[in-house]
């Protein structure tokens, strides 16, 4: 699939952010090129429009980019996954560790009920800590998560946990 490379080659690598020894994928120069764009897009789509999905959770900041133009092509709702103290709303929360530190993501109360087929859309996996708190707050509300999918996987890293239900949709072999 030629769409797979210009996909690729639309994603930019920039050293040393946002501290040292970071090897940043910058997706930003992908939106850019809406030809590669919308192949992104169009690969999801084609992946989980037959899959009777009804929620696309997307992980803030950059599964709000992607998320939305999936869940409308396949019919499905949209639910922001948010970082501590943005929605209005009652909400649920989960703490999760990052390489260094925690975080906190949020969900609104009733924003998914229990049994929905719900898809997890992020740009990046690294670790996995990030999908496995937006996992663990979709499950306690009883969702039933088809899968996760992000644009690309750093495969250096080493996932921290396997889920049997991630399966990353669309992946980027960047090493
Ligand atoms: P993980 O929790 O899997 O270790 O890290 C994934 C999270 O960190 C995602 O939400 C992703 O947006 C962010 N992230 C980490 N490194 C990068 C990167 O190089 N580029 C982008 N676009 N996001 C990153």
């Amino acid at each position: 699939d030629d769409r797979i490379s210009r996909i690729s080659s639309s994603i930019r690598v920039i050293p040393d952010f946002p501290k040292p020894g970071i090897m940043f994928h910058d997706i930003t120069t992908m939106l850019l090129n809406p030809v590669a764009f919308k192949d992104t897009i169009d690969l999801f789509i084609e992946r989980y429009k037959d899959k009777n999905i009804s929620v696309v959770a997307g992980v803030e900041a950059r599964g709000f980019i992607f998320g939305p133009p999936i869940a409308l092509a396949i019919g499905a709702k949209f639910v922001p996954m948010r970082k501590p103290s943005k929605l209005p709303g009652a909400v649920i929360s989960e703490e999760y560790s990052l390489e260094y530190g925690s975080d906190i993501m949020e969900m609104h109360v009733g924003a998914v009920e229990a049994g929905e087929r719900t898809l997890v859309i992020d740009d990046l996996i690294a670790t996995g800590g990030t999908l496995e708190a937006a996992i663990k707050l979709l499950e306690r509300v009883g969702a039933n998560i088809v899968e996760c999918a992000c644009v690309i996987e750093l495969r250096n890293l080493k996932l921290r946990k396997c889920y049997k239900e991630l399966d990353y949709g669309h992946k980027r072999k960047v090493n």
